[in-house]
This record gives structure tokens, C-alpha cells and sequence, in this order.
């Protein structure tokens, strides 16, 4: 077989697998570490569930607090002022804003469980975020949503928290992008066939790259990668859809997100809507199923009346990283400490993906990390199929 990727450097410090959103993070944090590394993508940059349109950034519930949840909320923290030298490193925007979350709460059952999770917050989050904007959850009964015009009335009470916040999938790969070259080559149309025993990462056309270390932040595909190593399978892909809306006026801008059932709407700073998610576990296409978004609209619409007559400018269909054990993957694999996996973060991988980076690369310098005991490869064998 010909050789099509010589152009690549061969010995790196670090190989990365992958230009989603953990992938270009990693390469980031290489590149601010002064490491030499290479992100070698099967196809495009963005193509995998990093290219989408829904861009929710939400905490977990605060209550039974564990490590995930700390995890998370220091995550969702510092993207912040991460994602704000994002940008002003390469005049790029992310569409990033903490513009917080309204969920119409539609019974006194459910307002008993948001109660509980208001008392978690005051407990859990601190008073302020890192730009000193006051973070809380209030329940407002009997008001109109708050900010969002033409919501559907008639809801017992509305939560609203100011910690969620929103980012532009898109974008965030755009300036993850511009940011790590020329530094880092990211070599496209590139894909990997296998890593070695011995931690060399194989290419389809029989290149092989004999880098320092591996990051594996391949998506959903990575468990596949890593299957004949560990004979098991670490995780699977959950396909979803969403679709994109352009509403009548620009009435939506810079609202909170919605969170209603399973059903987010998130205004974006484009003035566009996006509206999500739908989760498979069995499918058997990555394709848009039509019945599906139009059933995403109706629902969008429903609990939005004032989205009624939007057009719709895309539809979007994704597979996200789902580990076994349920907590992103983030640790050296059992047995071949060069090859580092960093996958999994399946619903709330944008707002985390920096902070698993970080946790890639300390693990690859050798440094302290301080990663929940679920993220390591062990904890998730232990669910594995
Ligand atoms: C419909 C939908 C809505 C979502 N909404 C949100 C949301 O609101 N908020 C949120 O936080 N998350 C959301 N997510 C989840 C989030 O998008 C994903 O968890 C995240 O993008 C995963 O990033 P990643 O970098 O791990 O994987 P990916 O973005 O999938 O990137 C992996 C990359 O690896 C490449 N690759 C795969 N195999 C190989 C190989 N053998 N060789 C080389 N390259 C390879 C792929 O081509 C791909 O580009 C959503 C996902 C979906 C599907």
C-alpha cells in the first residue's frame, strides 16, 4: 500500500485521534505545554457530533453530589474565561453565553423536585461565577417565563437558574481550530486504523506514527479503536437530532436556554433557534430522519406558540460518545500508559471537553490530576459488554 501521509511528522510528542471538540481542546493544551502534536481526523474537521447546532451548555442536577458533579461544575465555570481568550486569541466568536435556563415546571410533583434541586444549588454552587455574575435558582410561581416572549402560559411555576449557559458548536471548532495552527498539524481525510501494543498509531494506508504519547478523542468511534485491546466494548454511540430554526422577527435573542421534557430550545446569537435532542441507541443510519424533526418542531412550537411559522434552516443528525460506566473516560489504558483515552462525555461533553483536556495532558506529562475515579478506564470496564 502507497504511503499518502508522509507530510505528517512521524515522532511527535503526542498523536491525537480525532478534531471534534475534545480532539482540538487536547491539541490546544499541548500546544499552550510547548509539546509538538499532530490530530490526525478520518474526514473533515468537525464532523462528528461537535459539528452540531444545539450547543446547551446545562449542570447536572445539584443533588446527590458526586465527583462528576464537581467535575462538571468547575467545567462549566472556567469555560467562561476560557472560551473569552478563545477569542480574543483569534478574534473568533464562540457564540458562548451565560444566559441561563428557564424549565416550566407542569405539576406540584415535579415543582416538590424542583424545590429540591434550588436547595442543592444554594449548598453545591457558589454565590458568584468567575466574572462575578451571581449564580442561582430561583421558582417562580404563577409568572410568565421570564425573558422568553411567547412561551406557553398556563404552567404551575418556572425554574431558573443563572449557571447554564450557551455556546456555538460550530464556532467553538473554528477557533479551537485557528488557534492550534500552525502549531499543531492537523492532518484531514487521515484515518487510523489501530494503535499497537507498543502504542503506535497505524494509518489506513500503513503510515505509522510513533508519537511520545496517544490521546484517543475519536468520539464514539474510539470505543471501537480500543476494543481489540481491551476486549470489551467501553462505551457506544447514542445517535440524536436537532434541528435549526429561524424565527419570525428577532424576538429570541439572547434568551435563556428552555428546558422542558427532554426538549431544549437554545437562541443562538445568530438570531436562529436550535431545538433538540432526540437520543437512539439502535439506529441504523447517521442520516436525518425527516418524521423526526418535524415532530422536534411540533414540539418546539407547543411549548412556544411564538414560534409558529419558523423556518427551518437545517436538520442535523449526530452520534454521541456514551461510556459504559456513564461519566466521560478519561485515564491511561490498563497495561500501555502512552495511549490516553478522552471520549464519552455524551450529553455534556461542550461544556467539559476543556477541562478533560487538561486532565488528558497532565496525564501525558505526568502531572497531578484531579479526575474522578469513574472517568478511569478501569472504573468503566467494570460496566463494559
Ligand atoms: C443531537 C445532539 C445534540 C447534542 N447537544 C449537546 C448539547 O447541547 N450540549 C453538549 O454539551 N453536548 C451535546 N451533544 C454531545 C456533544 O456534541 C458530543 O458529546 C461531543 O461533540 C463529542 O465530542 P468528541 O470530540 O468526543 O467527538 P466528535 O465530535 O464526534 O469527534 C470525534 C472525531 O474523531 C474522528 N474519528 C473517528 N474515528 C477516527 C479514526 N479511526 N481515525 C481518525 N479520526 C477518527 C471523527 O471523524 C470525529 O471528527 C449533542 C450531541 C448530539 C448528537
Amino acid at each position: 500500500m502507497t504511503a499518502r501521509f508522509t507530510s505528517i511528522p512521524a515522532t511527535p510528542d503526542i498523536v491525537i485521534i480525532g478534531a471534534g471538540v475534545v480532539g482540538l481542546w487536547c491539541a490546544l493544551k499541548a500546544k499552550q505545554r510547548g509539546l509538538s502534536a499532530v490530530i490526525v481526523e478520518k474526514g473533515c474537521i468537525g464532523q462528528g457530533a461537535s459539528g452540531g447546532i444545539l450547543g446547551a451548555l446545562m449542570p447536572h442536577r445539584p443533588v446527590s453530589w458526586e465527583d462528576i458533579q464537581t467535575f462538571q461544575l468547575e467545567a462549566l465555570l472556567s469555560l467562561e474565561t476560557e472560551v473569552a481568550e478563545l477569542e480574543a486569541a483569534t478574534g473568533l466568536t464562540c457564540g458562548y453565553s451565560r444566559c441561563g435556563r428557564v424549565m416550566p415546571v407542569d405539576s406540584e410533583e415535579f415543582l416538590a423536585e424542583h424545590a429540591q434541586w434550588q436547595a442543592g444549588s444554594t449548598r453545591y454552587w457558589p454565590a458568584a461565577s468567575r466574572t462575578g455574575q451571581p449564580l442561582s435558582w430561583d421558582i417562580r410561581r404563577g409568572e410568565p417565563a421570564p425573558a422568553w416572549p411567547a412561551l406557553k402560559p398556563g404552567f404551575v411555576a418556572y425554574s431558573f437558574d443563572t449557571l447554564s449557559a450557551r455556546v456555538n458548536p460550530r464556532g467553538l471548532v473554528k477557533a479551537l481550530l485557528a488557534s492550534v495552527q500552525p502549531h499543531v498539524v492537523v492532518a484531514e481525510n487521515c484515518p487510523v486504523e489501530k494503535i499497537t501494543d507498543a502504542g503506535e498509531v497505524v494509518l489506513e494506508d500503513g503510515t505509522r506514527l510513533s508519537p511520545g504519547k496517544v490521546i484517543v478523542a475519536a468520539g464514539h468511534d474510539s470505543f471501537g479503536l480500543l476494543q481489540p485491546a481491551l476486549q470489551c466494548e467501553l462505551g457506544w454511540g447514542v445517535k440524536g437530532q436537532a434541528v435549526l430554526l429561524r424565527p419570525q422577527g428577532r424576538l429570541f435573542d439572547d434568551m435563556p436556554v428552555i428546558y422542558s421534557r427532554g426538549i431544549y430550545l437554545v437562541a443562538h446569537d445568530d438570531g436562529l433557534v436550535a431545538v433538540g435532542s432526540t437520543s437512539q441507541r439502535d439506529f441504523k443510519n447517521t442520516d436525518v430522519d425527516e418524521a423526526i424533526s418535524q415532530r422536534l418542531v411540533q414540539r418546539a412550537v407547543e411549548l412556544c406558540p411564538g414560534l409558529a411559522g419558523a423556518e427551518v434552516v437545517e436538520q442535523w443528525a449526530g452520534v454521541r460518545p456514551r461510556a459504559a460506566g456513564r461519566d466521560p473516560v478519561v485515564g491511561s489504558m490498563p497495561g500501555a500508559s502512552n495511549t490516553i483515552v478522552a471520549t464519552g462525555g455524551f450529553k455534556i461533553t461542550l461544556g467539559i471537553a476543556h477541562k478533560m483536556a487538561d486532565a488528558a495532558l497532565n496525564l501525558a506529562t505526568g502531572s497531578d490530576s484531579d479526575l474522578p475515579r469513574s472517568f478511569a478506564v478501569e472504573a468503566h470496564i467494570a460496566y463494559a459488554v
